[in-house]
C-alpha cells in the first residue's frame, strides 16, 4: 500500500496532476476493516496531502468518534486523488484515469465494509461490484453484500459529510448510518 501511495503522489496520468499542490492517496490503517471513499480532495486536502482534513473532515471525525472509532483505525481515500480546480466535480475521464488506484487499494486492504460517501462514490462502487446505483436518499444506510476472490464484504453507502454542512438534517441521517456501521463491525 505504501508503494502504491507513493506512485499516486507522483502520478501524471490525467491533467489534474499538473494542477495539484499534493496528490492525496489516502490515509489510515493498512489493516482497517472499514474503508471510506469520498469524491476528490478539496482545498485543504490538496494543501496537506491528506484526505478529509477540512470542515467535512471534522464532521467525519465526529461521526467516527460517536461510534468509538479513530481515524487511524480506518482507511480513508477518494475516487479521484488530485483536486479538481475550484472543487468542481471530477469528469468521467478523470475518474476513469484515477479509479484503478482505488480498485488496487481495495484489493490490497480487503476491507470488511466499504462506505462510499456521496453520490459519485456510491455510483462508482456499486457499478464496480455489479449493483445498480440508486438515489443516495434511497440507498444510504442499506447494506449490499458482495464478494471477490478474497471473500465476502459489505457495501454501505452514506451521504457525503459536506452535504450535511449545507443541509443540517442530513447529519442525523449520517449518524444513523454510522450506528449501522458500528453494528456491522460488531
Ligand atoms: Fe493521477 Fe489520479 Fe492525480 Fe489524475 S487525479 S494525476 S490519475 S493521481
Ligand atoms: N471531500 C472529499 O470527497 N474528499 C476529501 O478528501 C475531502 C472532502
Amino acid at each position: 500500500m505504501e508503494a502504491l501511495e507513493e506512485r499516486i503522489r507522483n502520478c501524471q496520468k490525467c491533467p489534474l496532476g499538473k494542477l495539484r499542490t499534493n496528490a492525496v492517496p489516502g490515509a489510515g490503517s493498512y489493516e482497517a476493516k472499514v474503508m471510506f471513499v469520498g469524491e476528490a480532495p478539496g482545498y485543504w486536502e490538496d494543501q496537506k496531502g491528506l484526505p478529509f482534513v477540512g470542515r467535512a473532515g471534522r464532521l467525519l471525525d465526529e461521526l467516527l468518534e460517536e461510534i468509538g472509532l479513530e481515524r487511524r483505525e480506518v482507511y480513508i481515500t477518494n475516487i479521484v486523488k488530485c483536486r479538481p480546480p475550484n472543487n468542481r466535480d471530477p469528469t468521467e475521464e478523470e475518474i476513469k484515469a484515477c479509479a484503478p488506484y482505488l480498485d488496487r487499494q481495495i484489493d490490497i486492504l480487503r476491507p470488511k465494509v466499504i462506505v462510499p460517501l456521496g453520490r459519485h462514490s456510491m455510483t462508482y462502487i456499486l457499478r464496480k461490484f455489479g449493483f445498480e446505483p440508486a438515489p443516495i436518499s434511497k440507498i444510504h444506510g442499506k447494506t449490499l453484500e458482495t464478494g471477490t476472490l478474497f471473500g465476502k464484504f459489505v457495501i454501505m453507502p452514506s451521504y457525503h459529510p459536506a452535504a450535511a454542512l449545507y443541509k443540517p438534517p442530513l447529519r442525523e441521517e449520517l449518524q444513523r448510518d454510522f450506528q449501522k456501521l458500528k453494528a456491522l463491525l460488531g
